[in-house]
């Protein structure tokens, strides 16, 4: 009998290793892993230079708390910042996490608007997180099942229709769009173009706070650094987490314009988020991403794919529709027609 809460039906496949692209089981059994520990490891498994930079923090300092000045911590803002567009960032230890702060600097930002009943747009198929927060903006009833009461504040709309954006666009109390840009978990769908500048438009005419998910999209898996720039425009916020930390616990929220001077001393902060461990290690990673080119190699791997795909299996019966972008894709097939993908790809060498 096990001691652990039951949030997981895990599969019974236990991993004691792992290099690269590559997993190992206690019989030394080798697997391709296609998951990345979902969506989050892509540099890949006991990278060495992270590792190391890992270790030489580990013997140097790991925490002292953001009552002090942390300078990797500020390297590591200014980066994303340079990348991204952004102006501030917030960081935390997840992607829960970074969509809490973000929907937090919503209800700060209707107040300073005197907007006494706030609400935020959300899509359909979405996923955010699961702290009420986070669960409460995310567009999927299974999520939230059990946990009512919610926070009410939220609009779920459908996701890339704009005329049911444009219907509810007169409401004075809204403040915030928040969306994913590709919907992840909702199960790899790309936002359409016109809509998403539409979104901005509106962002900008009504003074809403246009929120960008970049939790599983973001860091480079689009083959941009964050999936907005494949649409040459820029959001208010940004959230970030899973790619950011290959494994350890890190995300960030990061802001432009007024919505970067909303938190003020006191109304926000996390104990252990941006800690000199972390952040030395995230440093590292966007350097290594930077000197490597591995945003444009996901851009040329992903394209690649995906035209495989669409080449091997797209006359294919039982297979709906192939989506993707980058290295985000999904076809809806069964899955003995999905470890046949896997299969063509490994040998014809596609990873
Ligand atoms: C995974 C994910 C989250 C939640 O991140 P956690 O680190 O699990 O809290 C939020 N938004 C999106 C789009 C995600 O894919």
């Amino acid at each position: 009998m096990t001691h652990l809460m039951h949030t997981y039906n895990r599969l019974n496949q236990t991993f004691v290793k792992g290099e690269g692209v590559w997993l190992y089981d206690n019989d030394g059994r080798a697997y391709l892993d296609a998951l990345s520990g979902i969506a989050v490891c892509g540099l890949g498994h006991a990278h060495p230079e992270l590792t190391q930079a890992l270790y030489h923090q580990a013997q140097t300092l790991w925490h002292t708390s953001n009552l002090f000045p942390i300078p990797a911590q500020e390297q590591a803002a200014q980066t994303l910042c340079e990348l991204s567009g952004m102006q501030r960032a917030f960081f935390c230890n997840s992607g829960t996490e970074a969509n809490e702060a973000a929907l937090k600097l919503t209800r700060l930002h209707a107040r300073k608007h005197n907007i006494e009943h706030p609400i935020v747009i959300s899509f359909t198929h979405s996923f955010h997180g699961r702290t009420f927060g986070a669960m409460s903006a995310t567009g999927n009833s299974k999520i939230q099942q059990g946990f009512a009461p919610l926070l009410p504040q939220f609009l779920h709309l459908p996701y890339n229709d704009l005329e049911a954006l444009i219907r509810v666009s007169d409401n004075a109390n809204i403040v915030a769009i928040l969306l994913e840009c590709v919907q992840g978990e909702g199960g790899i769908h790309l936002i359409d173009p016109q809509f998403i500048q539409h979104i901005r438009q509106l962002c900008t005419q009504h003074n809403w706070l246009m929120i960008i998910d970049d939790i599983q999209a973001g860091m480079g898996r689009t083959g941009k650094w964050f999936s907005y720039q494949h649409y040459s425009l820029t959001p208010d916020v940004l959230t970030l987490a899973k790619g950011l930390g290959n494994g350890l616990p890190v995300g960030a929220c990061l802001a432009r314009g007024s919505a970067a001077e909303l938190f003020q001393a006191g109304n926000h902060g996390t104990t252990f988020g941006g800690s000199p461990l972390i952040m030395h290690v995230v440093n590292t990673l966007l350097q290594i991403y930077q000197r490597d080119q591995l945003i444009e190699n996901a851009q040329t791997v992903g394209a690649y794919l995906l035209s495989q795909l669409q080449q091997q299996f797209n006359a294919h019966p039982n297979i709906v529709e192939i989506r993707g972008q980058g290295s985000c894709s999904a076809s809806n097939s069964n899955k003995a027609l999905t470890s046949l993908l896997i299969k063509h790809c490994m040998n014809n060498n596609l990873f």
